[in-house]
């Protein structure tokens, strides 16, 4: 049963949405298509937020769209999509989906190929959760919810489509969005779509690690990293669920500079400011590393060489499990290696230091440690001063350090 409402009494309005997006979808019903906005963007845009962004469902196919846009490009090998580009903007626009009935899935009901064009009310059945499957068209000012959608979002709740158990079978990442969504909207969750993720949570080992990873760095880049953790180790979901996971949540030593390192992030992105993965993970593990470390230089080895070693032990433990490309790596190391080097204020080694690529992340992180009472309040606060003195004050700076 199909509702349908007016954007603009729902308090969704045009001014609020890109030009890009409306265009996108204008074009499309020029041709003769349908076009909507679809998912976060829309649900977002009803509860007030800002959404990160936009996109666009229709009934042509992916190649029907490339036909009508000059700047627009064919992504994905198993499903299809199209990145439009509107000057520096892109939506992304895909076809409508059906989840077939006889889709292949493992033993435990997860399913792995679902490619197979669909009806607009198969589209929104295939989703999510209801608060994931309005459609909103901006030409019209419509939405069409096909599961109540809209009045979940005034009962304030997130609600799965269909039955939650066979939902999370099929996709056992979606445990891990209920918690995500729930903490970004402050909404309960609704107790039939809570209840059965504390029996299937062990499926989330069958989710391949790099579709995980992304979830995670999702859930941790949401402006809402410490809620999610919480809804998680709430539902039972952190557990042995990701090594990181239990690093976080269970390490009662770390637990302060985690604390403090989630609220920083959660503030940055709340702000509209970005926060780089290799830092957010350099962060996440450091008490790992620092204990490895420790261990190291009480059994007498050298201060650098046991940092580097304990460095290798911690990034072997997590790649093992989780997929973290090479590249967050490796700004994880630099970040970590660092460390030690902003506690040599003699000689030239401090201009050295502000000239290293990475120097700026280096500061940042050592701040974090400061503000979590790992290192001196009066180190971080010498390097504030350094950074921005001009040179007189600079050798002032040295002499006083201590
Ligand atoms: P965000 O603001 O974090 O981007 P979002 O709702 O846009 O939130 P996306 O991961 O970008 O989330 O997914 C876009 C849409 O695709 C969702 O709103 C939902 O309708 C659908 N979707 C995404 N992942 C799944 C999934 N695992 N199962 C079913 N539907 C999904
Ligand atoms: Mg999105």
């Amino acid at each position: 049963q199909m509702a349908s409402y007016s954007g603009s009494e729902q308090g969704v309005h045009l001014a609020d949405v890109p030009s890009s997006a409306i265009r996108t979808c204008e074009t499309l019903q020029k041709a003769g298509y349908k076009a909507f906005i679809v998912g976060g963007g829309v649900r977002d845009l009803l509860l007030g937020l800002k959404p990160k962004d936009f996109d666009v469902a229709t009934d042509a196919t992916p190649e029907e769209v490339t036909r009508l846009f000059r700047r627009s490009r064919l992504i994905g090998r198993r499903f299809q999509i199209v990145h439009v580009m509107h000057g520096r903007e892109t939506i992304e626009v895909s076809t409508f989906r059906a989840l077939r009935n006889d889709a292949d899935t493992d033993e435990h009901g997860r399913v792995l190929r679902d490619n197979v064009w669909g009806t607009q009310a198969e589209d929104a059945a295939r989703r999510d959760f209801t608060i994931n499957a309005l459609y909103y068209d901006p030409v019209a000012d419509l939405i069409l919810d096909w599961h109540d959608g809209v009045k979940d979002i005034h009962r304030r709740v997130i609600r799965m489509i269909g039955d939650p158990a066979t939902r999370y079978r099929e996709d056992p990442i979606r445990m891990l969005r209920t918690a995500r969504f729930a903490a970004k909207t402050g909404f309960a969750v609704e107790e039939a779509t809570r209840a059965p993720i504390r029996e299937l949570a062990p499926l989330i080992h069958n989710i391949p690690a790099a579709r995980l990873f992304d979830e995670m760095l999702k859930l941790l880049q949401s402006g809402h990293s410490l809620e999610s953790l919480q809804q998680l180790r709430n539902e039972g979901l952190h557990h042995g669920l990701l090594p990181l996971l239990d690093v976080i949540l269970e390490q009662p030593d770390g637990e302060r500079f985690i604390h403090v390192a989630l609220t920083r992030t959660d503030e940055r992105v709340l702000e509209g400011k970005s926060v780089s993965p290799g830092f957010l993970f350099a962060t996440l593990l450091w008490q790992q590393v620092r204990v490895r470390w420790n261990e190291r230089v009480s059994r007498g080895e050298p201060s650098i060489p046991a940092l580097h070693a304990a460095i290798d032990t911690v990034v072997d433990e997590q790649s093992e499990k989780l997929a973290i490309q090479k590249r967050i790596i490796a700004d994880m190391r630099e970040i970590w290696a660092l460390q030690p080097r902003f506690g040599r204020r003699t000689g030239a080694a401090p201009f050295r230091l502000l000239e290293h690529l990475r120097f700026r992340a280096g500061y940042d992180f050592m701040i974090l440690r400061c503000d979590a009472g790992e290192a001196a309040a009066e180190l971080g606060a010498w390097w504030t001063r350094f950074i921005d003195a001009d040179g007189p004050t600079r050798q002032q700076l040295l002499e006083q350090a201590p």
